[in-house]
């Protein structure tokens, strides 16, 4: 049996380096970022205004207020995009709108609604601080300046910046291609009648799901039955297109373990029992340039092998920095028993309370029943040498909806 740090290291480290490709920056939200993101120009590149308003000389309305106010002469008016160079005549206020150039000698602008404006002139009531209103060139950014770090998950935020930046095209990487195959001779698809010793084929569209939310383009493959020539046909037939092939069940003890079966031709990819509970038997390695991976079939088990170790490994193979959740501490709402020696994750509920997290480990137990999963908002992780939480204790556990937060240990 491999520990589980060790294992988890192991599938880890054998996560190949990201390839890349170019594409239009506007394509990219989703994508991890694969180069690092410097300005190309200074942001803004000259003061503007920050104001639909007027812009001034601050010291032509130094004696500006409330009860002594001062008329300035309009001597012309831009707009964003559309601007003359020009300078602002003493004297004179200058109409502007949010994002114009500011006329060269103008110092401070003053909001539309504090002038008033007759016959050509306008009526000031205050003094404005030199630079009010104006956004300052590079303020923003200076060119040169790193933006964003190779490795970030692209949102509409970093696309946004990027285009500031002055990019067209950025470096992304390109998703795995994950084909995903369920065995079993007792699986049926979704909706038809059962027969004695059938089930329902749940975990297939359930890991693709899981897949795609890790970022890769997840492929389908159906179902094999627990034959192993028919594994041998899907590699024939999806080989070339994939570079991982995830399967689902038959990695255990039992007769027809199809995968174990299968497997045992190669010795390119361990069978494995891993130090944890539940998915405890796992399969792992590569057939030339195809990873490998077999999770267990137990729903409840397939879920958190993927969680574990598909998700983190793809995510590193597609250049994200951060693979792993925030690991969180909360006070353990019940005593928790614990018998074997082995990293154990809890399906559980957890809430804020005040500044602190609870949890409860939430059932049905065992691993064949997905409804625990549903319950489940996040795992609690107790360590192999734990052997009993007490109610009120502290545990460690991951939110299932946490972003990913942490590097690479
Ligand atoms: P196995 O690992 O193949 O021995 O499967 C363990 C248990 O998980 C068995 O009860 C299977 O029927 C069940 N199982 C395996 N694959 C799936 C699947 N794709 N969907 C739902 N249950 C499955
Ligand atoms: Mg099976």
């Amino acid at each position: 049996m491999k520990s589980y740090g060790a294992y988890l290291k192991h599938v880890l480290t054998c996560a190949p380096a990201p390839r890349s490709e170019r594409i239009p920056v506007e394509a990219a939200a989703g994508r991890v970022l694969l180069e690092d993101i410097r300005a190309t120009i200074d942001d803004p590149v000259e003061a503007r205004s920050a104001m639909d308003g007027y812009a001034v000389h601050a010291r032509d309305l130094r004696d500006a207020g409330s009860d002594t106010p001062v008329w300035l002469a309009e001597s012309g008016r831009s707009q964003a995009g559309r601007t003359p160079h020009l300078r602002l005549a003493a004297g004179t206020a200058w109409r502007i709108m949010t994002g114009a150039p500011m006329p060269a000698g103008a110092d401070a602008g003053v909001p539309v609604e504090h002038g008033t404006r007759t016959d050509g002139r306008v009526r000031f009531v205050a003094a404005p601080k030199r630079g009010a209103y104006v956004r300052r060139p590079r303020e923003n950014f200076r060119r040169g300046t790193l933006l964003i770090r190779a490795g970030t998950v692209i949102r509409a935020q970093e696309l946004g910046l990027a285009i500031t930046a002055g990019y067209k095209t950025l470096r992304v990487a390109r998703p795995l291609r994950v084909g995903v195959v369920s065995t079993g001779d007792e699986l049926v698809p979704p909706g038809s009648r059962l027969r004695r010793g059938e089930v329902f084929d749940s975990n297939r569209p359930t890991i693709l799901a899981m897949a795609r939310d890790a970022g890769v383009q997840a492929i389908d493959l159906g179902r094999v039955g627990d034959r192993p020539e028919f594994l041998d046909r899907i590699l024939k037939e999806h080989r070339r297109e994939l570079d991982m092939l995830v399967t689902i069940g038959g990695v255990s003890a039992g007769d027809f373990d199809v995968v174990k079966v299968f497997l045992r031709r190669y010795r390119s990819v361990d069978l494995v029992k891993v130090g944890m509970r539940p998915a405890k038997p796992q399969a792992f390695g590569r057939l030339g340039r195809l990873w490998w991976y077999g999770l267990p079939g137990n729903p409840v088990s397939a879920m958190i092998a993927f969680d574990r170790f598909v998700r983190p490994f793809v995510m590193r193979a597609t250049g994200h920095r951060l693979v792993f959740r925030a690991r969180r501490t909360g006070v353990c709402e019940m005593s928790v028993g614990k018998k074997h020696a082995l990293r154990e994750f809890i399906r559980a509920h957890a809430r804020q309370a005040g500044d602190r997290w609870h949890v409860r480990p939430v059932g049905p137990g065992g691993s064949s029943n997905i409804r625990s999963m549903v319950n489940a908002n996040a795992l609690i992780i107790l360590p192999e040498r734990c052997r009993r939480v007490a109610a009120g204790e502290e545990v460690a556990f991951e939110l299932l909806a946490d972003p990913p937060l942490r590097t690479v240990p």
